[in-house]
């Protein structure tokens, strides 16, 4: 079969023998293929992006208003570097474009001459957020300010239509939109196996789903939403050299896989670390983590994808932790996606809550967003009637092991599928991660700061509130040290050469799309 370029629709839940807990979770992970799959867009009609202004992306802010044009200065502020010593008091930080010139004991480094001064004194600088994680597309445009205006100044999105993605990274470099840095890694490497298989079960299955009985409605006429994100069809380990060329080529910098074979796995890891391109994936199969991992594999994406290892023996599993750890490779368990197991009647009282009684955050979500979320519903064919706390448990359970063992962890959300919100959910996350998985807020805030510079080699240009460092930065009103929480305190974040300060954000968190 020769590789291809696809689109794929994943409407129902993989049958499999075996276990109940086997096919169990082979439904959950089906159905979180079909979330993380069901934003591809690829002939939905696009929202225009303004030249200049970008209005619709950030309401009432003139974007050339906010830029940063000579130098800014925070003053008496206490600066906390997730690395070396955290929290350094009574300090000033000076910025000068989108770099940081100056950084000392307030007093001790002169304020420029004409600097806009932020008197930072009693609040907390940190280094700008990442979410490690996201589905920009999904969402839509408005995703950008608003990660943003919760302090998430980088991202790496791991599935979108490509072309969309390199776009809005090139207007948020040239400042024509507000939005975090963009590290795309969107085009997913996936088994042409795979995807035959999904094809026959697709010819096998033609009822209506849930969604569908619910609306009326049948699949796939009135759902554009199928249409799927783009993916290379990779057949066998000599197709390694045309995927890593199509993913370089669409401005990917990482690649992505899901579901290869431990020899095309391997294929695929040797060409993109000759093109010097780091590499994350779900579990590759037929070959342990551990062996994965000490092959090159850099990132291993959600927590449940940590599953492989629950029926190894206690000493078996410890070891396999013992070597990912050594290996250096990343974790991004994106506990907060896990709305994905939320039940049916909460997931479609939401969609159909405008007025965001239930989640106030929902007044922002996109119509497109909200086609996304259906057809994640969709995507069940068996109803969901309860949380499902267990398979969470479970997942944290292997989540708190790997960060035992010293897996170093990436702070992402996958944003974009079912009850996920751009910043928020980010900020969620570090919160599941100190009080679930027991990180101290120092290593939640080196999961969504530092790991990630590290995961893209970017640690000497991002991450540290030092001078030649990018000003990706953020202003908080209560130490986040004292309370992983206090990350929702947000006073001001400075990206890109601008500074937004309080009411600044407002307006970002009040985008709208429709
Ligand atoms: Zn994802």
């Amino acid at each position: 079969m020769k590789p291809r370029l696809t689109c794929l629709a994943v409407p129902l839940p993989m049958r499999q023998k075996g276990d109940r807990r086997k096919s169990a979770r082979s439904v959950v992970f089906l159905c979180s293929l079909v979330l993380l799959t069901a934003g591809c867009t690829g002939d939905a009609p696009e929202k225009p992006i303004a030249n200049d202004a970008a209005p619709h992306l950030s309401p009432g802010i003139p974007v050339a208003q906010t830029r940063v044009s000579d130098v800014l200065a925070f003053t008496r502020a206490t600066v906390v570097n997730p690395s070396g010593k955290a929290r350094q008091g009574n300090m000033t930080v000076i910025v000068r474009g989108d770099r940081i010139a100056a950084v000392g004991r307030s007093g001790e480094v002169p304020v420029p001459k004409g600097a806009t001064v932020v008197d930072a004194q009693g609040q907390f600088l940190l280094p700008g957020l990442w979410d490690a994680h996201t589905h920009i597309s999904y969402p839509g445009a408005c995703a950008l300010p608003l990660l943003i205006a919760h302090g998430v100044t980088s991202i790496r999105d791991l599935g979108g239509p490509p072309a969309q993605g390199a776009r809005w990274r090139q207007e948020v470099e040239a400042g024509r939109m507000v939005g975090p840095r963009i590290h795309l890694a969107g085009l997913n490497i996936e088994s042409a196996e795979w995807i035959n298989m999904i094809d026959q079960i697709r010819a096998e299955h033609q009822e209506v789903s849930l969604i569908d009985r619910i609306r009326g409605r049948r699949p796939p006429e009135d759902f554009p939403i199928w249409e799927w994100s783009p993916r290379f069809a990779m057949a066998s380990p000599t197709d390694a050299a045309l995927a890593v060329d199509t993913a370089v080529k669409a401005g990917m910098g990482v690649v992505k896989f899901r579901n290869l074979r431990a020899d095309a796995f391997r294929a695929l890891l040797a060409e993109a670390n000759r093109r010097g391109l780091p590499v994350a994936g779900h579990a590759p199969r037929d070959i342990t983590l551990a062996d994965a991992a000490e092959a090159g594999l850099r990132s291993l994406e959600h927590g449940a994808n940590l599953s492989s290892l629950s029926h190894l023996s206690p000493s078996e599993r410890a070891e396999q932790y013992r070597r990912i750890a050594r290996s250096g490779m990343f974790v991004t368990p994106t506990l907060v996606s896990d709305g994905m197991w939320a039940p049916d009647s909460l997931v479609l009282a939401v969609i159909a809550d405008s007025a965001g009684r239930i989640d106030p955050r929902r007044r922002n979500v996109s119509a497109h967003q909200l086609d996304v979320w259906r057809s994640g519903m969709q995507g069940r064919n068996k109803p969901v009637r309860a949380t499902h706390d267990s398979a969470f448990a479970a997942e944290i359970g292997l989540v708190q092991a790997a960060h035992r063992a010293g897996v170093p962890l990436l702070a992402g959300t996958d944003v974009g599928t079912l009850l996920t919100y751009p910043g928020s959910s980010l900020h969620e996350e570090l919160v599941l991660l100190v009080d679930r998985v027991g990180l101290t807020p120092l290593e939640a805030l080196q999961a969504a700061i530092l790991n990630p510079a590290r995961f893209l080699g970017l640690e000497k240009d991002v991450g540290l509130i030092a001078p030649g460092m990018r000003a990706d930065l953020v202003l908080l009103r209560q130490d986040p040290l004292r309370d992983i929480r206090n990350i929702r305190e947000i006073e001001g974040v400075a990206a890109g050469g601008r500074y937004l300060d309080s009411a600044a954000l407002q307006s970002l968190r009040e985008c709208r799309e429709r």
